[in-house]
């Protein structure tokens, strides 16, 4: 199957994105692995005429977003996001009418619509700084995840109108979790993602992206850390580190969207060109600028 995936993609003159929580199978064939962002941005540099995203279709439309001549394709198209669908363009244009003078601020974890709506996109890599960028006088509407939007504030001290948002996959880990992983491995540096909920961040060491923790494990000279993400940031945290150990703070902590995503479903969509994400082209132009307002204000990102 691996050949045929490989042969098909050249064919096809293909690109093969895999975002960090995929199965290891996928994570290992694919052109590219990272956070959504990354992969859709260097997507959209190469010349393929087709982006297979391996991920979930917030993370495709995004791709699509920012590669309107490439054809898109999401190996499953059951594969959503809980917390991309927490919210929906309706609602954030109610929300908007209820506090017309405020900034939207949403991460990049939600559908193009609600991009659309927003003044400005970002990341769990740069929410703080993007949050810390707007005028002080402004409200900020921060949406849709609440816990990103809590350590925004709190590490920015700016008052931000929550949505209530959230990832089930990182809320499932508890502070419980990560009392029983600091007893077990007393040497471990504790990395939590901004998704999990804030007493499993005051308890870590480190609070940082898939992308930070990444950076952060390859520089650093321990030899184990304790993972508060996603069960699938494993896999590219020990081929990067093959010398450390990485341990899951909660084996429950797995997207099931994630897992859709198969070797077998890879070869379906570059065979049949399935399943294609096309976004109406205003409601791309203006989530466009919402991305494109991000990375103005970090220019570096
Ligand atoms: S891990 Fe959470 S935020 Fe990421 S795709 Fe799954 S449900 Fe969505």
């Amino acid at each position: 199957m691996i050949e045929k995936i490989n042969k098909l993609k050249v064919e096809r003159n293909a690109v093969i994105l895999a975002h960090n929580y995929q199965p290891p199978e996928i994570q290992t064939i694919a052109d590219f692995t990272g956070d959504s962002l990354a992969l859709s941005v260097r997507a959209s540099k190469t010349d393929a005429d087709i982006i297979v995203f391996c991920g979930v279709l917030f993370m495709a439309e995004t791709a699509a977003v920012l590669s309107p001549k490439k054809t898109v394709l999401l190996p499953d198209k059951n594969a959503g996001c809980q917390m991309a669908d927490m919210i929906t363009a309706e609602q954030l244009r109610k929300l908007k009418n209820e506090k017309p003078d405020a900034l939207v601020v949403t991460y990049v974890n939600s559908s193009a619509e609600v991009k659309a709506e927003s003044d400005y996109c970002c990341t769990s890599a740069n929410a703080v700084e993007i949050v810390r960028s707007l005028p002080e006088d402004k409200k900020i509407i921060f949406v849709p995840d609440q816990h990103l939007g809590r350590f925004a504030s709190e590490q920015t001290q700016r008052h931000l109108i929550l949505w209530p948002g959230y990832c089930a996959s990182h809320i499932v880990i508890t502070d419980d979790d990560i009392k029983n992983a600091k007893k077990k491995y007393p040497n471990a540096v504790v990395m939590a993602h901004p998704e999990c909920s804030e007493p499993v961040k005051e308890l870590s060491d480190e609070v940082l992206s898939t992308s930070q923790m990444l950076r952060f494990s390859k520089d650093s000279p321990a030899k184990e850390f304790v993972v508060a993400t996603e069960v699938g940031m494993i896999h590219p945290l020990s081929v990067q580190r093959p010398d450390a150990v990485f341990i899951p703070a909660s084996e429950k902590a797995v997207c099931s969207n994630m897992k859709k995503i198969t070797l077998e479903k890879l070869l379906f969509s570059l065979q049949d060109l399935q399943y294609r994400i096309e976004i109406p082209q205003d409601i791309a132009a203006k989530a466009q600028k919402a991305l494109d307002r991000m990375v103005e204000v970090l220019p570096s990102k």
